[in-house]
């Protein structure tokens, strides 16, 4: 089958994760450019189930940061094996090992992008999200950039017919790292004045989303005009452009000097540290994710005499994934494609989605099915 395979896969983990400040500095500037030649499109063997695994073909993969930072990521020692990317995946199933009843071959399904050990305390009081053996496709596992991917029963979840295979690839992560995000760490309620930075990312459009389906009044950030629109067509009740305005006295003067009680960031850097400042009384900070940099600096005297939080969230838990299917299924939220590709155009993809002009999630298909014959959401 063809395959997009990462080869000399980068340690994205263990470099996200660097600790220090000025070596954190030097490696992005080092890594700037995309090693897009990483990404090879060419034919690998055709993955055969286990007794507990289902073979999917793939019908969708959405895009990540995560395989644009495998391209980035100085090539690791620890995983020297090519693996094919692509956490989110949608596809049917065209074969089950025998001790699947799940799900049977000829089913629309979605893939959760996490397989967790099910065993561990965490695993066992429904925070799968923190399992610490926890591995994920298109990093410990092959992923969804192929035709065909292989996934244990557990993760796979037959999908309601209302939701198309393309708006489902593009659900998972963006949508159970948000919902985490503003259900379990921030505990949105009715009113909130909630600031959504990042906008047009993945994260933005469900954050917006689902805030608003919380009855919140959004204020969404973004960079650039057009992308402020988009945000305002999807719910947001006030916008920012921080490119021509401080995000802090914005956000205060939006909040009537009051603050904000929720902020969901995926950016951390300066504008993480304005948002923090900009924090009501009891306000939560939420961060998912470093685009500008692991570091901002908090004033801990005013955090403490404001009780304010800055919680760290990471992805979502099963659980999470089957209430986003049922929302999205029932209308309530709706997935946002900017636009896809096919699977032997992966790099011009990855590329794309780094240059960040995209509204919504960019998603991949294989070149059997391409272009989809089902529709998908637009904005
Ligand atoms: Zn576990």
């Amino acid at each position: 089958m063809k395959a997009v395979q990462l080869t000399t896969s980068g340690d994205y983990f263990s470099h996200y994760l660097i600790d220090d400040h000025e070596t954190w500095q030097k490696e992005v500037r080092i890594h700037e450019g995309l090693s897009l030649e990483r990404f090879q499109y060419r034919d690998i063997p055709m993955p055969a189930p286990g007794p507990g695994d289902v073979l999917v073909e793939v019908r969708g993969c959405g895009l990540n940061h995560l395989d644009a930072w495998a391209a980035k990521a100085p090539p690791s020692n620890k995983r020297s094996e090519p693996v094919t990317p692509g956490a989110d995946i949608a596809g049917v199933v065209k074969e089950v090992g025998e001790e699947v009843t799940a799900v049977k071959p000829g089913d629309r399904v979605i893939i959760h992008p996490s397989v967790s050990c099910l065993d561990c305390d965490f695993c066992l009081t429904g925070r799968d999200n923190l399992c610490q053996s926890k591995g994920g496709f298109g990093g410990s596992r092959d992923g969804g950039l192929a035709e065909y991917t292989l996934a244990p029963e557990w993760c796979v979840i037959p999908l309601p017919d209302i939701i198309s295979l393309i708006d489902a690839a593009s659900l998972p992560i963006v949508f159970i790292t948000t919902w985490h995000m503003l259900v379990a760490r921030a505990r949105v309620q009715p009113g909130d004045t909630v600031l959504v930075n990042a906008a047009g990312s993945g994260v933005g459009i469900a954050a917006i989303q689902i805030a608003k389906l919380f009855h919140a009044r959004v204020i969404a950030s973004a960079g650039s005009e057009p992308k402020l629109e988009k945000a305002r067509s999807l719910g947001a009740d006030e916008v920012i452009n921080y490119t021509t305005h401080s995000l802090h006295d914005e956000a205060m003067r939006l909040s009537q000097g009051r603050g904000l009680d929720i902020v969901i960031d995926s950016l951390s850097g300066d504008l993480a540290e304005q948002s923090i400042e900009a924090l009501a009384p009891g306000g939560r900070f939420v961060n998912c994710g470093c685009t500008l940099g692991n570091w901002a600096r908090i004033n801990v005297a005013r955090m403490l005499f404001k009780e304010s939080s800055v919680l760290g969230s990471v992805m979502g838990t099963k659980n999470e994934m089957l209430q986003i299917v049922r929302l999205v299924g029932e209308g309530k939220l709706k997935a946002v494609v900017d636009r896809v590709f096919p699977l032997s155009q992966t790099r011009e993809a990855v590329a794309y989605l780094a240059d960040r002009k995209q509204f919504g999630k960019v998603v991949v298909v294989p070149d059997a099915h391409y272009p989809p014959v089902e529709g998908y959401s637009t904005l």
